[in-house]
């Protein structure tokens, strides 16, 4: 890569800029994703991770087919001989039933799903960033955009950080015409360029913690419908959400489960304090229990439904949890990471072979509405989906009335998990996409 050195922007006190065709702000699936993307379609990029790999992050670390396909695409290697855990489908129990489901036989996504540390996929994806060409800067923690006086982001200024994740008291300072935010949920990017969260989204907690297990293989990613709270008055009541236990490979299981905020149990609950009592009524045989938890019930909050926005403005690409982009149904969002670091990629890819501003202009605003077009009718059915069950009632019916039902449970995975079949298709696919073009657009 080449770094030539720009003239000092006049607002920053940073040092001298280094410059590049694109600037992609945190190394998680989406910015890597993005930084691998944009290396192979020529473009000089940096990508900026203020942590140093390996390191963990708060996931139940379950990718479904459609985040299988898109790692297929970027051209990881998804063999199991590579260290990935493979699986056919998804176990669900709930109300006394227990049904299990392959992933939907469909030709746009592989038949199988995997399970990866995020400790050991975000390394990996991030060091195949830099096979592609990218060039990978850990331990620069990014303090903000630089603006140009029509405040327009040119660049972003770094603090440098020690192995410990302590400032050094460096600085640094790079410029690029376009800017990408992939720095997850809290996305100090984004929020210094004015895209505040939308109250009007869905929100999830999801909590976690490894085990070892003997569900540390299985060929189900097993989920549980019923998770159970109490209210002021000691009523029980049916949290709208799931809990989960994804075997991890290495003698590990990932337990953990995500709630909604639609129901009004949300935020009054101590949802570590569920967990261990979801933990304390599993089957002996699970091997699950406080004893055998290895390291802490840890927390984060799942941003939904594009619930940042514009995804793009004034320089600034949104990517993944940055931008929102949880799935409402199921609480995934490592597949819509990957997915608009690709679309995010190609935009700009497209943009900057463009021969004036106005025009790279026009290009990177359609970054905005490729999203909504492809995601955002999906994103408002789960909206929708999301407030129905906040009422304890109707997720007590649903999951009453619907788990007996294998033809509707089938079709509520391809509908949940996002797995249609894109081109023709059978009767429920078709339905799934006339569905997500005649709602609005989240
Ligand atoms: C408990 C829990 C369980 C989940 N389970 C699943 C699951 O099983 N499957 C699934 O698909 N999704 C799951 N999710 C959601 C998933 O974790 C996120 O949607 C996904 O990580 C989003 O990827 P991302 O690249 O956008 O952001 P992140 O993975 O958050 O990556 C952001 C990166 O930016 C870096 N960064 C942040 N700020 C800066 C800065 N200022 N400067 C430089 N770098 C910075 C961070 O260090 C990090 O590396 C779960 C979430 C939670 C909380």
């Amino acid at each position: 890569m080449s770094l030539p050195v720009s003239p000092a922007d006049p607002a920053a006190t940073a040092p001298p800029a280094q410059v590049a065709d694109v600037i992609v702000v945190g190394a998680g699936p989406g910015g890597s994703a993005t930084a691998a993307w944009l290396a192979k379609a020529g473009l000089d990029v940096v990508l900026l991770e203020k942590a140093t790999f390996p390191r963990d992050k708060i996931c139940g670390d379950g990718l479904t087919p459609r985040a299988v396909r898109e790692l297929i695409s970027l051209g990881v290697d998804t063999d199991v001989t590579a260290g990935w855990q493979r699986n056919r489908g998804l176990r669900i129990l709930g109300s006394g039933h227990h049904l299990q489901l392959d992933w939907p036989d469909v030709a746009a996504f592989p038949p199988y799903g995997m399970v990866r540390r995020r400790e050991d996929l975000d390394e990996v994806l991030a060091r195949h960033a830099q096979a592609c060409g990218a060039t990978l800067l850990e331990r620069h923690n990014v303090t903000g955009p630089i603006l140009d006086d029509t405040g327009r982001a040119v660049g972003v200024n770094v603090k440098l950080m020690d192995e410990r994740g302590r400032a050094t008291g460096e600085k640094a300072a790079f410029r690029a015409p376009v800017i990408v935010a992939a720095d997850g949920v809290s996305s100090r990017m984004a929020i210094a360029m004015g895209r505040e969260k939308r109250e009007d989204r869905p929100m999830g907690v999801a909590v976690r913690a490894y085990f070892e297990c003997r569900r540390a293989t299985d060929d189900f990613m097993e989920s549980w419908l019923e998770l159970w709270t109490t209210d002021d008055h000691g009523n029980r009541i049916l949290m709208p959400g799931y809990g989960w236990i994804f075997g991890a490979g290495e003698g590990l299981a990932n337990v953990g489960l995500g709630i909604l905020d639609t129901s009004e149990a949300f935020g009054k609950t101590d949802y570590k304090d569920v967990m261990k009592r979801w933990v304390a009524q599993m089957p002996a045989e699970y091997g699950i229990s406080a004893e055998s938890m290895r390291g802490e019930i840890r927390g984060a909050a799942l941003p939904m439904a594009f619930n940042r926005q514009p995804a793009y403005d004034r320089g600034l690409l949104l990517v993944g949890d940055s931008g929102g982009m949880v799935n409402p149904f199921n609480g995934e969002g490592i597949d819509y990471a990957l997915q608009s670091g690709r679309v995010a990629a190609d935009v700009i890819a497209q943009a900057l072979a463009r021969e004036t501003p106005a025009e790279r202009e026009r290009v990177l605003r359609s970054y905005t509405t490729i999203l909504k077009d492809s995601l955002g009718g999906y994103f408002m059915i789960g909206s929708q989906f999301a407030k129905l069950i906040g009422h304890p009632e109707v997720m007590r019916l649903a999951t009453k009335y619907g788990l007996p039902r294998t033809t509707l449970m089938k079709f509520m995975l391809k509908l949940m998990a996002n797995l249609p079949e894109e081109r023709g298709g059978r009767f429920d696919d078709r339905l799934i996409h006339l569905m997500t073009r005649i709602v609005p657009k989240a």
